[in-house]
């Protein structure tokens, strides 16, 4: 089962490196496939696929959360989400276990992450049950994040890499993010990926080519401030709502 899975998966990879190569973005180097049933990713069991780069993306990603979790910041995104006054004992007992939730995952996250071999797309069990259109678009982003590593663009805004891989997902798919009401989303992952790709779409999606034009750092400048300004903050309580311990911190 695990071959034949293997073996559908390579061809697939195929279709998806000549696709990139018809976009102008092509990567230099075929990447491993692994394929895992029994994994199940730290982050999520629904998880399709996962792939370690170089550094360590999430640990930068934590430090540019951090950054934004200032106690004016916090409250700000409470009120918006919540509608809830948060008095500054509250808020400040909600960013320091945040910030060791934080700590305790990325250490967690570090952990599992080096048993991954880099460069290695792992596909996980829910992609077996995927139609082969869905297989493809599974592909598609993670050879994105290594098209992006490869070109040196990857950790220059880390906030918004999902986001870019998404929206390579949404546009080879045929599908197109819609606007994603903010208000709707109920975790972290669906700002993180859903929304961030809407913003992506709002700067590349009337270019000639919103592959090469997600490269463009200029143009990821301006994707990240903007989902940085407007959006970013709203996964703060989400995160947070996401750490059990912080439940009972909430007044909704
Ligand atoms: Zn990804």
């Amino acid at each position: 089962m695990s071959k034949k899975i293997i073996n559908e998966a390579q061809k697939s990879l195929d279709e998806v490196l000549e696709f990139y190569e018809q976009q102008g973005t092509p990567l230099s180097y075929r990447p491993k496939i692994q394929y895992d049933p029994k994994y199940v990713c730290p982050d999520g069991e629904k998880t399709v696929s996962i792939i370690r780069l170089k550094r360590n993306m999430k640990r930068k990603s934590i430090d540019a959360m951090k950054g934004m979790l200032s106690g004016e910041y916090l409250r700000e995104a409470y009120f918006k989400f919540y509608r809830a006054e948060m008095s500054d004992e509250e808020i400040k007992a909600v960013r320091t276990t945040f910030m060791r939730s934080l700590e305790g995952s990325s250490n967690n996250g570090r952990e599992a992450l080096r048993q991954i071999p880099l460069r290695t797309i792992i596909l996980m069990n829910p992609y077996e049950e995927l139609d082969r259109g869905r297989r493809n678009a599974t592909l598609v982003h993670e050879v994105w994040h290594l098209i992006e590593e490869e070109r040196h663009v990857i950790y220059e805004f880390p906030m918004i890499v999902e986001g870019t891989a998404q929206y390579a997902e949404y546009i080879f798919s045929g599908a197109k993010p819609f606007p994603i009401p903010i208000e709707e989303c109920r975790n972290a992952a669906s700002v993180l990926y859903g929304v961030a790709a809407y913003v992506v779409q709002e700067a590349v999606g009337k270019t000639s080519n919103p592959y090469r034009s997600m490269l463009n750092l200029e143009k990821r400048e301006e994707i990240n401030a903007k989902f940085v300004s407007q959006y970013a903050s709203w996964m703060m309580p989400l995160v947070a709502k996401e750490q059990r311990r912080l439940v009972t911190i909430f007044r909704q």
